[in-house]
């Protein structure tokens, strides 16, 4: 691109993504970016928790997306996956691989993704630079005390279904940002762009449900794509009453109700945990989230049976075919 100044392959690993500093700051890093590959130490007694997740642009994002919000929200994306299992996030790689080395770009996605990074206490330990289609891809690892990770498959009948923070937000934003809705409400519509922009993956969240909850997951593609998963895995039917999802207050104030719930339910993007908890524990799960200052509500609970029920108002309820899913 003319005018911008294009950096090469290592100076610009150096320059961004060598971060000797985030690296000295955990003991379990023998070795960071610069050799083959990295060298790590696991904690004794822990099983590592492994995931990656892909964001590519003009697919997971507007293509004229904040650079910052871009680094942002690949390594977010990874560590709801964490978050979900209920471990404690410690490294992650990144393959970038870009159109070309915009400094500029650079240096705003280096940022967005090293502020979480940060506040995670992740170290960023290798990765891989190449040029082509922008597709952000990172891989991180984290670790829990040996058999507590939470899994999809370990609901219980009669646990009660609850989730995270607000539903529906970030496609709320995602319309509001791509101009295909509009509204003049400055500040909800401001706040539900930055749900989609800048999700706040429920690392602290998922770690506190440990050993509370049966069963946990991320919601990545809506609830009428994740819900079913889950209640599968546990081999037990899911009943929701679909009038309990929790809006945020910006969602609530738009008065686009029927396409709230159809966001909530369908949209994706949120990243907030759906999880499995026996009644018996929902006040202690409540606390640890009062704890952080996050939202639970209960919308539901598993049965005998299969499938995923949905009902409003009493009555059955049917909802959106599928959640977001890319060969559909
Ligand atoms: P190799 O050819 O051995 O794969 P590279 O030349 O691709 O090595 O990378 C050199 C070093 O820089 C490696 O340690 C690699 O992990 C690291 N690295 C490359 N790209 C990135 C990136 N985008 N972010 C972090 N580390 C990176
Ligand atoms: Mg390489």
């Amino acid at each position: 691109m003319t005018g911008a100044k294009s950096l090469g392959e290592f100076e610009l690993i150096d320059r961004f993504f060598s971060r000797p500093s985030s690296v000295a700051a955990r003991s379990d890093v023998i070795l960071g970016v610069g050799d083959d590959a990295a060298l790590l130490c696991m904690p004794a007694g822990a099983d590592l928790v492994a995931a990656v997740d892909t964001v590519v642009a003009g697919r997971h994002f507007p293509l004229d997306s904040d650079a910052r919000s871009i680094g942002h929200r690949a390594l977010a994306v990874n560590l709801s996956d964490i978050a979900a299992m209920g471990a404690t996030p410690a490294w992650a790689t990144l393959a970038l691989t870009m159109p070309r080395a915009d400094e500029q770009w650079l240096q705003g996605f280096a940022d967005g993704l090293m502020a979480l990074a940060d506040a995670h206490g992740v170290a960023l330990v290798g990765g891989d630079t190449t040029s082509g289609h922008l597709t952000v891809s990172i891989q991180i690892m984290g670790h829990v005390p040996r058999g507590t990770a939470m899994l999809r498959s370990g609901a219980r009948e009669g646990d009660l279904l609850v989730v995270t923070g607000t539903l529906g937000d970030a496609g709320a934003g995602l319309a509001l940002v791509t101009a295909r809705m509009a509204t003049d409400d400055r500040a909800a519509s401001d706040h539900l762009i930055e749900r989609f922009e800048y999700p706040i993956p429920r690392v602290q969240f998922g770690i506190a449900a440990r050993g509370i909850a049966n069963a946990a997951m991320d919601l990545s593609d809506g609830l009428v794509g994740d819900l079913p998963k889950l209640a599968r895995a546990s081999g037990l039917a899911a009943h929701v009453d679909v009038g309990r999802l929790p809006l945020s207050r910006a969602m609530q104030s738009l008065g686009w109700d029927d396409q709230a719930r159809d966001w909530a339910l369908a949209a994706g993007d949120d990243y907030e945990l759906l999880l499995a908890v026996p009644p018996t524990r929902l006040d202690e799960l409540s606390d640890a989230a009062h704890r952080l200052d996050l939202k639970l509500t209960a919308i539901g609970e598993l049965r005998r049976g299969n499938g995923v029920h949905w009902t409003l108002d009493g009555r059955a309820f049917s909802a959106p075919a599928h959640g977001y899913d890319h060969f559909l």
